[in-house]
């Protein structure tokens, strides 16, 4: 039941970045954090939007499509941070539900 009921929430959360994304919301994708301090400054301003999910795409830069940054694509289902079963991104400051092919500029490999 704890898992039905984990499924459902992921699923509207996941839908409901869906629907801003498609809604044209513009997100900071560039510059990715390519170093060790530009992470720490996109982690920090993360923690001040205390659940505001709009903020924080626009903070970690989400888009509904991977994107290629140094010859490398960038989805989500190759990132550290993603979990296969549960298609979310575990990376803390952001904590929520993801499409495989979504991507932001936190990935890491
Ligand atoms: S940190 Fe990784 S899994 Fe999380 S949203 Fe960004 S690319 Fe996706």
């Amino acid at each position: 039941m704890v898992e039905d009921t984990q499924l459902v929430s992921d699923t509207r959360e996941r839908d409901e970045i869906s629907a801003l994304l498609a809604s044209g919301l513009e997100t900071e994708v560039f510059p990715r954090a390519d170093t060790h301090e530009a992470v720490q400054e996109i982690v920090a301003r993360l923690r001040t939007v205390d659940g505001d999910l709009k903020a924080k795409l626009v903070i970690a830069g989400f888009t509904d499509h991977p994107i290629e940054h140094g010859g490398i694509e960038q989805p989500c289902e190759t990132c550290m941070y993603y979990l296969v079963h549960r298609k979310y991104c575990e990376l803390p400051e952001l904590a929520c539900s993801v499409e495989p092919e979504w991507s932001c500029r936190l990935w890491r490999i």
